[in-house]
């Protein structure tokens, strides 16, 4: 299949309303044209008509085996190192387990490092799994991004695995993600990457970094729909250990089952990938994944990169242009090698400043403490939004609108 670099042409498969810019594809990507019939297909023709034997018939049983080589494509990984299944939280406690599983022959490691500023249910999940393997002793560093190289240069030795986000969720900011790999991997820890904001915002290379393990999310820049699948990627080398040692599946449940069919007492566990799976799959929700995935398998990421910098680019240059003196203050690093593909400004008023453009039908959001967040998805946002997007922030601030009583109301998702 040749892959697209025209960006532009791919605007037209997605369904946006009228009047709206929409720059918060990073939190839900927008709705794909195919979707609704692919769903609906699912819906009347497989449950409807097919009903149970669908399992066999419209090969739903291998969905998450199926849309997982998809992602792998999309991430730099091969054929069944990925499997789409449960949510990125539940993910990381299975990647995190993983991780402690492939380093049993060392236990005097007992440290987990992360960032003090990633997503916070990486972070919980990690308090979770302390506790509740007590008896593993295992310590938690979470520091701040400035203080990573150092963490890991003084605590590698002792560490079982450096859990990162690759983009963080408030700056937008990038970690190296070679980089990082190596130091990490130069102190016999493993690495666990969270690509949340990674996937299908910008080329991912999982395997040409050597990466040992990642976890990722599908509702956010691949346009899956809310509560999309997540997946997980766990390296080649690491699955064949798995394998070879015969170690038990993170979480034990039927579809881990070598044979769950056969509905044996006594579990045994899937070989590869499979070894992740837990329970049944959400066919409906696979269906809107897999419309969403064969698009982007027709797109070329190295093209929506370059559009994704200059969208990036020119929003920043018109914000600062047209919103200078309001007290907006770039968060998102100035250079363009060093962000994802969201740009990001602080302002004490950010959540009724976000709420004051959502009402002008500029769609961002806001993430506390004073972060305005903007999504750039070149599959369906332009130069002309930027620009729109820009004049109306403007507006905002000119007339302080978010003053205004309306705007100042929290709701329960921000
Ligand atoms: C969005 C996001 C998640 C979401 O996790 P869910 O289990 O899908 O709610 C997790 N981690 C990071 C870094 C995220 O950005």
């Amino acid at each position: 299949m040749s892959l697209s670099a025209d960006i532009s042409s791919f605007r037209r498969l997605f369904a946006l309303p009228a009047g709206v810019i929409y720059l918060d594809g990073n939190s839900l990507g927008a709705l794909p044209q195919a979707t609704p019939d692919a769903v609906q297909r699912t819906v009347v023709n497989e449950w409807g008509v097919g009903l149970i034997r669908s399992w066999n018939t419209a090969d739903w049983v291998n969905a998450p085996r199926r849309c997982g080589d998809k992602i792998a494509r999309l991430i730099g990984a091969a054929p069944g190192e990925v499997i789409a299944c449960d949510s990125t939280s539940v993910n990381l406690f299975k990647a995190l387990l993983t991780a402690l599983q492939l380093q049993r022959e060392q236990q005097h490691r007992r440290v987990i490092i992360s960032d003090i500023d990633n997503f916070p249910t990486d972070l919980y999940i990690a308090q979770g799994i302390r506790a509740l393997l007590a008896e593993r002793h295992l310590e938690l560093r979470f520091v701040k991004r400035k203080q990573m190289q150092e963490t890991i240069a003084a605590e590698g030795a002792r560490t079982v695995v450096v859990m990162l986000t690759q983009v963080d969720y408030r700056t937008g900011e990038r970690y190296d993600m070679a980089g990082v790999t190596q130091q990490v991997q130069a102190q016999g820890a493993l690495m666990l990457w969270d690509l949340a904001h990674s996937t299908c915002a910008f080329p991912v290379a999982l395997n040409a970094c050597n990466a040992d393990l990642a976890v990722g999310c599908t509702y956010k820049y691949v346009n899956g729909g809310p509560g999309a699948p997540a997946f997980i990627y766990a390296a080649r080398r690491h699955l064949d250990r798995l394998d070879a040692t015969n170690a038990m599946a993170p979480l034990s449940g039927w579809f881990a089952h070598a044979a769950p069919f056969v509905f044996d007492p006594q579990f045994q566990v899937s070989r590869g990938i499979e070894r992740f799976a837990v329970g049944t799959p959400p066919i409906l929700q696979f269906a809107a994944l897999e419309a969403a995935l064969d698009l982007w398998l027709q797109v070329d990421l190295e093209a929506v990169r370059t559009a994704s910098v200059a969208l990036c680019e020119h929003f920043i240059a018109e914000v600062e242009n047209r919103c200078a003196g309001f007290g907006l203050a770039l968060a998102t690093p100035r250079d363009a090698a060093r962000r994802g593909s969201q740009v990001s400004f602080r302002h004490l008023e950010g959540y009724a400043i976000m709420q004051a453009l959502i009402a002008r039908g500029v769609i961002g959001d806001f993430r506390a403490p004073d972060i305005l967040r903007f999504g750039f998805t070149p599959l369906y946002v332009t130069a002309d939004d930027v620009i729109a997007a820009a004049g109306h922030l403007r507006e905002v601030m000119l007339q302080a609108e978010y003053t205004r009583p309306e705007f100042r109301a929290r709701s329960k998702v921000t």
